[in-house]
């Protein structure tokens, strides 16, 4: 869940701020589109505009050719003098950092391998260390931060509240640690929210429609949703945790949550690569495949070893594809969004997941709800955590990050 700490005195006033949102996502933009899309006048705006051109958080990028007349100018956000925003993305075996502008792009970044289950400050420390190197001294002032970790974050304390893959990280205060250490505002998310507010936020976001969810499979298998731009949380923050909805009752695969046959215990990165492994010696059907008695297996690996033909992992992808899919067949029925989008580190052979997620979603919803349903993998796929976490810290800085869930209420 979204927790700010540390208050910097903004320097635009709310207007500005949804202005720049604005600008943040829709590429060089007309004043008059700007105008239609806050529901406000050109004139109400422009002496908005103007302080924010003078600010230099946003700038002329050149003229509107795609209207007749007289051609107005492009407003675009401003460069890395003004300011500059970092992504922290936090994984089991990784860390990301991103230093972006405010239109998105990446100015520089460092990734650091994780080994071993290191003590969660020595990992802070290492990434704020990632950071300052990232932030040369001729850019601008960094703007806010934003932190992606595979964990629930309680949306009132701030506090890790669920890390099942790195259950060391519990109760921690990551916010905080970064918000004390370069003295902005930090906002901390879990990891698929983030990677929906990336995909929802960018250029080309509308493209995915009103409402869609984006799944992501990994160590755990979770999804984020997004209803008109916003990711969605439910009450709480905890929306979207489909882990543990059952995907086949009969199975008798025991999850971690206790119960069998979750989705998690039968379609998480750990249960492809166990049951992969339990093919026992991979077929060398191809020079992909993973030799026998070579390095770990990996979601890359049988992904590229099922694309490039080994048998018998095409049908394991098949099979689990079946699984997410029955679960998110279930999902385009109650939710009918528009666009599913997937990501699984499964490389090329991520084509296979999606195809075999399509047929079950299509075969187990009526055509009303899924006939115009995309399913498509994430254009983030891969290591864009960091960029992913840079979106939230520009959704935070800017103010539409969007509700912040409540409080539970106490218990009876
Ligand atoms: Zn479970």
């Amino acid at each position: 869940m979204i927790f700010g700490v540390v208050y910097q005195a903004p320097v635009m006033s709310p207007l500005q701020r949804q202005i720049l949102s604005v600008a943040m996502r829709s590429g060089p933009l007309p004043r008059g589109d700007l105008a239609t899309r806050l529901s406000s006048s050109r004139s109400r705006l422009s002496p908005e505009i103007s302080q924010m051109l003078d600010l230099g958080v946003l700038r002329l990028g050149g003229l509107d050719e795609s209207r007749g007349g007289r051609r107005g100018s492009l407003l675009i956000p401003g460069g890395a003098d003004v300011g500059v925003l970092a992504g922290i993305d936090i994984d089991a075996d990784r860390a990301t950092v991103a230093v972006t502008t405010l239109d998105g792009t990446i100015i520089a970044t460092e990734v650091a391998p994780i080994t071993g289950d290191p003590e969660p400050r020595a990992v802070l420390g290492r990434t704020a260390k990632m950071l300052e190197r990232c932030l040369p001294g001729d850019l601008g002032p960094l703007l806010s931060i934003g932190v992606s970790i595979p964990a629930d974050i309680d949306p009132v304390t701030g506090l890790v509240e669920s890390a099942p893959t790195m259950p060391r990280w519990l109760q921690l205060a990551t916010a905080k640690f970064y918000a004390a250490r370069f003295g902005v505002r930090t906002f901390v998310d879990n990891d698929v929210n983030v990677l929906a507010l990336a995909e929802a936020s960018c250029p080309g976001g509308d493209a995915h429609g009103r409402a869609f969810l984006v799944v992501k499979i990994s160590s755990g298998v979770g999804c984020g949703i997004v209803v008109d731009g916003v990711v969605f949380r439910g009450s709480y923050g905890y929306a979207g945790d489909i882990g543990h909805i059952s995907a086949d009752p009969a199975n008798l695969t025991l999850c971690a949550c206790g119960n069998h046959g979750c989705l998690e215990a039968l379609a998480a990165a750990p249960a492809i690569i166990r049951a992969a492994n339990n093919l026992g010696a991979v077929a060398e059907s191809s020079s992909e495949s993973p030799p026998a008695g070579g390095p770990p297996l990996t979601m890359e690996l049988i992904g590229r070893a099922a694309e490039s033909g080994d048998a018998r992992l095409a049908q394991l992808l098949r099979e689990v594809g079946g699984h997410i899919g029955l679960v998110l067949a279930g999902l385009v029925s109650f939710f009918n969004p528009s666009c599913v989008i997937v990501t699984s580190g499964l490389a090329g052979g991520e084509g296979i997941l999606l195809n075999a997620i399509r047929e079950r979603i299509y075969g187990r919803t009526l055509p009303a709800s899924s006939r115009d349903l995309k399913v498509l993998s994430s254009r983030f796929s891969g290591n864009a955590g960091g960029f992913g976490a840079a979106i939230l810290a520009a959704q935070g800085f800017v103010g539409t990050a969007g509700p912040v869930p409540e409080a539970r209420p106490p218990r009876r």
